[in-house]
């Protein structure tokens, strides 16, 4: 292997599409091993520095709206998708805007960011696994797709992500709890994150109660159980056979970067870098192996006419505000598509590739989200934390699932800050100027009474997120239409979405449990769902209106299967029309489960890495001297480089 080329021009072993977290795991992993990788991103990269950290706080701070892309600078050469491009209308319906060309009956409420770092920039950091059950619905309940692998297989990879991304969690509660298997005497990296104040206040109440869904459905038993995160807290000494871990610092300050320290603003930003992001990882990569080229849109995969995999086309552009590039190409032996699920999707259909199945782009999913909120009858100490430090899990599992949607429930310690926008809705309304104003407009009240009146309100505010399965169906989709393009002029994703019954199922028995939830808190149950410009998620199902969010977690776009007439990977996200191809990222998974899926997908990405290692063993093994005719390898195939 040479030293790396210069400058995105010349011959890689590898190119990655995307310095997000599939990709910056894949190129860390082949650059350790000693692979030239080429690392093509399509965002900027300020961030990996201090002072562009900073810069991206006082952006966040001084944003009108505190929504996940706020911190960020727009770029109008690789665009991403926003919260603010949906608008609901007052009579139910939606209007979309941005990035995203929407035609479908619901909106596909879910963003993404395109910068150096991706989309983990702005995460919440949750790392659960998921559930054994989750990965054979099809086999256990009759609905969705099976993996062609499952958690057996991936178990050891979840514990090298556990590693990458820094966990912080107690495995004896996760099996217990949960019945998740883990290896004898395996802890996580580090102690879990303290349980928030809102927390014990829901276990004091819920743990042991049991809770029925429908009248006559069998009861469910509560208990608060604590998540998983990717976020710095205290090393397990007993770790790695008591090794120990040392926590990641920040990116472009690796002295600095502290525990979780609950400033409480981790959806967008972590001001002192306790959370993950991958700019962690890529601080680790070995640069005389791994070049990144920020300002580099690829617009297409290249390949010869056998199906192989030739390498990308990108635009190079200076200036994110006025996007003009120059396209260039590189070249590798193996080339790893990690921009995010809808656009991986999005490239393999402008590049025409992978499309023996014609399942890529089809089974779009995400995690709906359904929200419950109430006024309890003390003070909670909201806004503490990050947003959700445990939750109720006995939804995930269970006979339940050949009926409805299964679910989980996340506590939430930000009071209604989703559902309504709190705390600064609370001051706008309280002072008479807010949108959906009970105080009469110019009739607020001010200083210590506007001060008394919050902390009366908002220290009281409780709220449960549950996130419900999404299955794979194939007309919700990606697609591209030559009519929508950027201003690069590259094709839009055009997004067709809609809910199954199973899910809205799901979610009518989700609005039931949440009653039961405030009932035992001795809560106010202040949830209503009503169509309006903040509701685009608004929809009727059995004479009841709901309203659902999106969780930004997009998958399924490329799904993985057992063969290439029905899914577009194989059980290594490899396409199978293209054997040097390969779409990592939650666009692989075949069912999303009910956990956050970025720890499966990480896990994912390092079981990919291995393959593509073995790939390119092969492929680079020297060619073995001797006679003309000599003798092929045990395999049938002649030893050489492919
Ligand atoms: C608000 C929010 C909160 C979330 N919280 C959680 C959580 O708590 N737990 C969890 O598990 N998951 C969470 N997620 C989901 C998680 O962020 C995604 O699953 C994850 O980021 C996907 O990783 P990825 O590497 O596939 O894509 P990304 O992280 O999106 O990275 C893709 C990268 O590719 C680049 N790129 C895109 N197009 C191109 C192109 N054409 N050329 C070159 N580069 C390109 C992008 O700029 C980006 O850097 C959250 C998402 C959101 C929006
Ligand atoms: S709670 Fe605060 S310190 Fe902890 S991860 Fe979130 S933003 Fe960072």
């Amino acid at each position: 292997m040479s030293p790396a080329p210069r400058h995105g021009r010349g011959r890689y072993d590898v190119i990655v599409v995307g310095a997000g977290l599939s990709g910056s795991l894949v190129a860390k992993e082949l650059g350790d091993k000693g692979w030239r990788v080429l690392v093509l991103e399509a965002g900027t990269g300020t961030l990996d520095t201090w002072p562009g950290h900073l810069d991206a706080l006082d952006t966040f701070y001084g944003a009108l709206a505190k929504v996940p892309n706020s911190p960020y600078r727009p770029n109008a050469a690789a665009p991403s998708p926003d919260v603010l491009d949906l608008t609901g209308l007052p009579s139910g319906g939606y209007r979309a805007h941005g990035y995203f060309v929407q035609q479908g009956p619901l909106p596909y409420a879910t963003d993404y960011l395109r910068a150096r770092g991706g989309t983990v920039l702005h995460w919440l950091g949750l790392t659960p696994r998921m559930h054994p059950e989750d990965f054979r619905t099809r086999r256990a309940y009759g609905y969705g797709r099976d993996w062609p692998l499952g958690y057996d297989d991936l178990e050891p990879h979840y514990r090298a992500a556990e590693r990458a991304l820094g966990v912080a969690g107690n495995a004896a509660e996760q099996a217990a709890a949960i019945g998740l298997p883990f290896p004898d005497g395996y802890v996580y990296p580090m102690h879990e994150i303290p349980r928030s104040y809102v927390d014990d206040v829901f276990a004091a109440r819920l743990d042991g109660a049991t809770v029925r869904e429908a009248p006559g459905a069998p009861g469910t038993t509560l208990r608060v159980v604590g998540t998983p995160h990717a976020r710095n807290s205290t090393p397990d000494r007993r770790y790695d056979g008591g090794l120990g871990y040392r926590p990641a610092g920040a990116a472009g300050l690796p002295n600095y970067g502290e525990r979780c320290v609950g400033n409480a603003s981790c959806v967008p930003i972590c001001p002192v870098q306790a959370k993950y992001t991958p700019l962690k990882t890529q601080a680790a990569w070995d640069r005389r192996r791994v070049r990144l080229l920020t300002h580099a849109v690829v617009s297409r995969v290249l390949a010869d006419g056998n199906g192989r995999a030739l390498g990308v086309e990108y635009q190079e552009y200076e200036d994110p505000a006025t996007p003009v590039a120059t396209t260039r190409t590189a070249e590798a032996d193996v080339v790893v598509l990690a921009a995010h699920a809808v656009e991986n999707a999005r490239l393999l259909l402008v590049s025409r590739l992978a499309g023996h199945s014609d399942q890529v782009g089809r089974n779009l999913m995400d995690h709906p989200v359904l929200l419950g909120w109430g006024l309890a009858g003390h003070p909670v100490g909201p806004f503490r934390g990050p947003a959700s430090t445990a939750g109720l899990e006995s939804f995930r599992t269970g006979p339940a699932r050949r009926e409805r949607a299964p679910f989980r429930i996340e506590i939430s310690n930000w009071g209604w800050g989703w559902p309504t926008g709190s705390p600064g809705s609370d001051v706008a309304r309280l002072l008479g100027i807010g949108a959906d104003s009970a105080q009469p407009r110019g009739k607020g009240v001010f200083g210590a009474r506007l001060r008394a009146a919050l902390g009366e309100e908002i220290g009281r505010q409780v709220s449960v997120q549950f996130l419900m399965e999404q299955e794979a169906e194939e007309r919700n989709r990606v697609t591209v239409d030559p009519r929508h393009r950027d201003r690069l002029g590259n094709p839009r994703p055009v997004i067709t979405y809609d809910l199954s019954d199973r899910v809205k199922r799901g979610m009518a028995a989700a609005r039931t449990v949440s009653g039961e939830i405030f009932r035992l808190l001795g809560a106010e149950d202040r949830t209503a769902y009503a169509p309006g410009p903040l509701s685009p998620g608004h929809f009727r199902f059995e004479g009841r209106g709901f309203t659902f969010n999106g969780a930004g977690h997009g998958g399924g776009t490329h799904i993985m299967g057992t063969s290439r007439g029905t899914s577009v990977v194989d059980a290594w996200q490899r396409c199978w029309d293209h054997p040097n191809l390969y779409a990592v990222g939650c666009g692989s998974m075949p069912s999303m489960g009910t956990s956050n899926p970025s720890l499966t997908m990480a896990a994912l990405a390092l079981r990919s890495s291995e393959r593509i290692h073995r790939d390119l063993t092969e492929a680079h093994r020297p060619a073995a001297v001797g006679p003309p005719g000599a003798a092929p390898a045990a395999d049938g195939r002649k030893e050489g480089r492919a």
